[in-house]
């Protein structure tokens, strides 16, 4: 005979679960999700849990079990269909259910800990008698008969209310509750992470021409769920309007009783952002983003669960909001990277938004200036709609210029390359005289060093690969990381022979460093991860730069946002080349959605400035058409190269990871799943584990085997079987699976 088991998730530890049996009286209504009270260590004490999963257990297994002691909710405090998609999560991603669960659920909401806020407000107990008291008050008495007007014009108050409104003191209002005239009830309130700020009310504009066009085929695939597309990409150039368009779609939603989700890159999640919003649609949205307290968070997520709010705003975990009328998703920024999780799920949310879509009958609109090539081609095959948006919404607004400097006509006498051409130091200059402000941007994802010569521009690249290759300098090899072809690091160039090789790998730091040399007079300050150790720091240097006590704002990615300042006039990309190489097959892509951002930003501040590129590969597709401000030839001329060489979109591309302290038994244990699987599917292509482009982090050496291949469904599901039997062996070395990885270093 069988019995009934529910796996119970407790904030624990991060990926177990425990057993426990279930009560015949319980049975009905334990259901994933259902938080519970179990006993959990010695003597009586009992922790919280949330079920994960019920499950059929031998006898023998289930006298072993503790039973299930109360369920706290009746509800589930999952929705059944955000359970559904936990499950898919689990399945795609090769994770186990319990870390795809744990992800639908922020902490606040699942360790039971944080509660609803309640604080005191007061009533009159007896209208009648108040009046009475307020008729026979006397000055002693005045205070407390204050009180009482104040409660019976305007209902229960707070006491600090009261006592502002009234003038009296706090004594007059605690005699008042010992009289028996007051009582004293607590109220539930929600903890305001606006901090109750005032938005001002904003109204729909009249849509241009590419505005109405867009929204036409969103109204119609929201009317017409059923449809064959439930996912439309909008393309649209920066100051197109696209926000607009969200705005007017949702409020399309909101009037059809549906809820809509919009998802931000955190980065881009700022007070100005939310605004946008809020003065659009008040107190119907919530935020939700990293800087929330737990309190915050949980009142968040309960007012969207309890219906209370219809639409959320927020970063990558936004898109699990337990709505239960979901009708639109709005994904901005499809293509940003941080979409994709770091850590187990390691899901995209972009792509996890279009299943939740598929799976609630919503609408999803994946927006982007540069569309990552993924949805691009999603578009082109029919798969999803498209709506176009190719100018501005405000034709006055205009773009800036810009230039490509090349870096090879700028060595010095000593065959040197300066960091800064003459004439991105004249223009930094001249900024400095008429007291403009300067940008300067390092593209530094890089740490890969890779090989370069000074004269002719050539980069050792793998020839079957189309990567380049990584230095390493302890061995002094150049090493392909796909295919594992190593070879020395040549001393002369192999094109020209000439002996200016070149293993670039400025950082900012040296960039400062140069600028105060060349500048003199100038205020710079540095903005990266190693200057900004606290959040604070980077509002701090961006005010300060805003006020104009900066000159020159020396940064990586990050210092992005400064172009909304109206005093920047120039913009210096100081080695557009650094990202270019990286041994990553998206390498181009990403530079281009970089420059095209950088090129394309024409807000009120930016107009009729001046970007300069700097690079050694002017001709470049990447360089050339982000300076065009032209995706399409760029999406074009990249499509061929993935198609030739069997890259996403074309496949489906999987990142076997392997870690541990000891590199000989990485290598082992991983040749040997390896090459199971190459065996299992052969209609996969698996490389044969090699060492990571980083070697080792934290003292772990890392090692890694990339698959592809166009139907990769076999080897999902037999990857995901390795995955959990490694979870259960133990083993000395971390294995970890990362599906449609982005990340290859
Ligand atoms: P995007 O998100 O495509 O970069 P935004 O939605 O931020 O563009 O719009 C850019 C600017 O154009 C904003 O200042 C916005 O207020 C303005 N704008 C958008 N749509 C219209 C419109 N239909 N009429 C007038 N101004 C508009
Ligand atoms: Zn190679």
């Amino acid at each position: 005979m069988s019995c009934h088991a529910a796996k119970v998730l407790m904030d624990l530890s991060l990926d177990r679960t425990f057993d426990y049996r279930i009560p015949e009286e319980l049975i009905d209504r334990i259901h994933p999700g259902v938080k519970v009270n179990v006993p959990f260590g010695r003597g009586n004490k009992t922790r919280i849990g949330c079920v994960s999963a019920i499950m059929e257990v031998p006898e023998e297994t289930a006298e072993k079990l503790k039973y299930i002691a109360e369920v706290l909710e009746e509800r589930p405090a999952i929705p059944e269909k955000l359970l559904k998609l936990g499950d898919w999560i689990s399945s795609y991603y090769c994770c186990t259910r319990e870390q795809s669960l744990r992800n639908l659920l922020p902490g606040a909401v699942r360790n039971g800990k944080v509660r609803a806020r309640t604080e005191p407000r007061y009533y009159l107990n007896d209208p009648v008698a108040a009046a009475d008291y307020i008729a026979k008050a006397t000055t002693r008495t005045k205070p407390r008969a204050e009180i009482l007007k104040q409660l019976s014009f305007r209902g229960g108050q707070s006491a600090d209310n009261l006592v502002a409104a009234s003038g009296s003191c706090k004594s007059a209002l605690t005699a008042l509750v010992t009289l028996g005239l007051v009582k004293k009830e607590n109220v539930q309130v929600l903890r305001d992470p606006f901090k109750g700020a005032k938005v001002q009310q904003s109204k729909p504009m009249t849509p241009t021409p590419d505005q109405a066009a867009a929204l036409e085929k969103i109204f119609q695939m929201a009317d017409h769920p059923d449809g064959q597309q439930h996912v439309l990409l909008l393309h649209g150039i920066t100051c197109s309007g696209k926000t607009e368009v969200y705005l007017q779609a949702i409020a399309h939603i909101l009037e059809s009783g549906g809820d809509a989700i919009v998802l931000v890159p955190e980065i881009s999640l700022t007070p100005q952002t939310v605004m946008r919003f809020r003065s659009r649609f008040g107190d119907q949205v919530s935020v939700l983003h990293s800087a929330l307290t737990d309190g915050e968070r949980y009142d968040e997520w309960m007012k969207v669960y309890n219906g209370k709010v219809r639409i959320a705003v927020g970063a990558r975990s936004a898109l699990f909001a337990p709505f239960r009328n979901l009708r639109l998703i709005i994904v901005d920024e499809e293509h940003e990277n941080s979409y994709k999780q770091s850590e187990a799920p390691r899901y995209n949310a972009r792509d996890v938004a279009v299943i939740r879509g598929k799976m609630e009958n919503a609408l999803v609109i994946l927006g982007s200036a540069t569309p990552s090539l993924e949805s691009w081609n999603n578009a082109l095959n029919g798969k999803y709609a498209i709506a176009k948006m190719y100018s501005r919404s405000d034709p006055a607004i205009q773009l800036p210029s810009v230039q490509v400097i090349d870096m090879r006509m700028e060595k010095t006498d000593d065959e040197k390359t300066p960091l800064f051409s003459k004439i991105l130091q004249e223009a930094v200059r001249e900024r400095i005289r008429h007291g403009e402000q300067t940008i300067l941007f390092l593209n530094k994802r890089g740490f890969a060093r890779q090989m370069m010569c000074e004269v002719c521009g050539y980069v050792a690249s793998c020839p079957d690969c189309s990567i380049p290759y990584t230095y390493h300098r302890k061995m002094q090899t150049l090493t392909c990381h796909l295919c594992g072809a190593m070879l020395p690091a040549p001393e002369v160039c192999p094109e020209c022979q000439a002996p200016q090789i070149r293993y670039s790998g400025a950082g900012t730091e040296r960039i400062e460093h140069q600028a105060y040399a060349l500048f003199p007079d100038a205020r710079i300050a540095r903005m990266d991860s190693d200057t900004m150790t606290n959040p604070g720091m980077y509002e701090e240097v961006l005010s300060k730069f805003r006020r104009g006590e900066t000159d020159i704002l020396i940064g990586t990615q990050m210092i992005a946002k400064g172009l909304d300042f109206p005093n920047v006039t120039l913009v210096g990309i100081l080695n557009a080349d650094m990202g270019l190489y990286l041994p990553d097959f998206r390498a181009q892509e990403r530079v281009f959605q970089l420059l095209a951002q950088v090129a394309g930003r024409a807000g009120r501040g930016f107009a009729g400035g001046e970007v300069m590129i700097q690079t050694f590969s002017p001709f470049n597709p990447a360089i050339i058409h982000a300076t065009g401000h032209d995706y399409l030839s760029f999406a074009e001329e990249e499509m061929e190269i993935r198609k030739e060489l069997l890259y996403p979109p074309f496949t489906r591309l999987f990142a076997l990871h392997f870690e541990g302290d000891d590199s000989a038994e990485v290598l082992r244990v991983s040749q040997e799943l390896v090459t199971r699987l190459q065996e299992q599917c052969p209609e996969m292509e698996i490389m044969d584990p090699m060492p990571a482009p980083v070697e080792r982090i934290k003292g772990k050496y890392r090692f890694m085997s990339v698959a592809k291949g166009e139907n990769p469904s076999t080897f999902r599901k037999l990857l995901r079987q390795e995955v959990m039997n490694w979870r259960q062996n133990n083993r000395d070395v971390v294995f970890y699976a990362d599906i449609d990885a982005l990340n290859l270093l």
